[in-house]
């Protein structure tokens, strides 16, 4: 009974998501993304278990130097790059392949002391509005870092897609036209696709993918599960019934009394609150899977503890299993109830949460 809450990450569901992504990915190489604690999933053991992707990418340097720490001897990409000198020394010493956005990280390079070369990602803004050169300014970009010396070990080209999770919205055929369009003539390895990209159906025509969300077995566009992509969630949430309370028809459960019993109702009190990074904004109603059995949540989260009316699952005692999300209730699912995205819940779960790899 006195297991609490846990997230659950299942190895074989993980190595599952990497084989289907290479069916989809017609060839292509994968950079699998582990940014973000790997979604939540935990940065090392992720990467430990995926020891059959091309490359990683992580968003900052500390994550790239705690895989090498780790003993990961694949490509890490970092997708922001560096941004002081200093960076670029660390970025050298491990060896790591640097996304190039604009012209101060141009700069960088050019005055870079040390003889180091890298393998050079150069990003194309192509309508995200976020990180890469225009195409007005990509020409210029890129004859400044071909002209680097020593040169560059390679310059591979990538842009990141704005809507690719609405498959029937224009601007992604828009984006890849704007990008073909830009990179017209250059012999170069390029990569477009992140996990929508991927899936969309379109043949976005890679050399390399940029799965996120999809290696953790969820899908990235509204009303489809991971499931319904083939692919198996990673991480259940798991914990336990901690109490069971009758309340009466009429009175009220937990902050702000603000769900109340419409029957003489039977109360789990579950061990999973906001402090282990369950948003507050899951409403009542939001499915919780207790016994293997679907219940509703009701009244407030709070920091420690959901309350989830069990009333038609007589069997749900003290110690129950339950499961917040994962296997038999989808991640997708939990998010729509709280009016927020897949990728929020998983990256959001906190430290004190204990991974435990199955
Ligand atoms: C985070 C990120 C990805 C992965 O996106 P998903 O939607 O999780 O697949 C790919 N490319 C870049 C540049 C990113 O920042």
């Amino acid at each position: 009974m006195s297991r609490l809450i846990r997230a659950v990450i299942d190895v074989a569901a993980l190595r599952h998501n990497v084989r289907t992504i290479r069916e989809r990915a017609r060839g292509a190489r994968i950079m699998a993304v582990v940014k973000a604690n790997a979604y939540g999933h935990g940065l090392v053991p992720t990467a430990l278990a995926l020891a059959e992707v091309d490359a990683f990418a992580v968003a900052r340097l500390e994550e790239g130097l705690a895989l090498r720490a780790q003993g990961v001897t694949q490509p890490i990409v970092l997708l922001e790059g560096v941004f002081a000198p200093e960076q670029l020394l660390e970025a050298a010493r491990y060896g790591f392949d640097l996304v190039v956005h604009d012209a101060l990280q141009i700069e960088i390079l050019e005055e870079d002391p040390g003889p180091h070369r890298f393998v050079l990602w150069v990003k194309i803004d192509t309508g995200m509005n976020r990180l890469g050169f225009r195409p007005e300014a990509f020409p210029a970009a890129l004859a400044r870092l071909r002209n680097l010396q020593p040169a560059p070990l390679e310059i591979r080209l990538l842009t990141h897609l704005a809507r690719a999770d609405e498959p029937n919205d224009p601007m992604t055929a828009e984006q890849v036209a704007r990008f073909r369009e830009t990179i017209r003539g250059l012999d170069c390895a390029v990569s477009i696709a992140n996990s929508a990209g991927i899936f969309s159906g379109q043949h976005l025509g890679c050399d390399w993918v940029r799965p996120g969300l999809a290696l953790y077995g969820a899908s990235p566009f509204a009303g489809r599960t991971g499931v319904d992509l083939g692919l198996q969630p990673v991480m259940s949430l798991e914990t336990s019934v901690i109490a069971v309370r009758h309340v009466p028809r009429g009175e009220t459960v937990g902050y702000g009394g603000a769900w109340k019993a419409q029957r003489d109702s039977k109360i789990a009190i579950v061990a999973a609150g906001y402090g282990d990074g369950l948003a507050r904004g899951l409403a009542s109603g939001t499915p919780v899977l207790i016994d293997g059995s679907r219940a509703p949540l009701c009244g407030r989260v709070s920091m420690d503890m959901i309350a989830v009316d069990v009333t038609e699952l007589p069997g749900v005692q003290v110690g129950s299993p339950t499961v917040l999300w994962g296997r038999g209730l989808p991640v997708e699912e939990v998010a729509r109830h709280a009016g927020t995205i897949p990728y929020e819940l998983l990256c959001g779960v906190s430290q004190r949460v204990p991974l435990e790899l199955r």
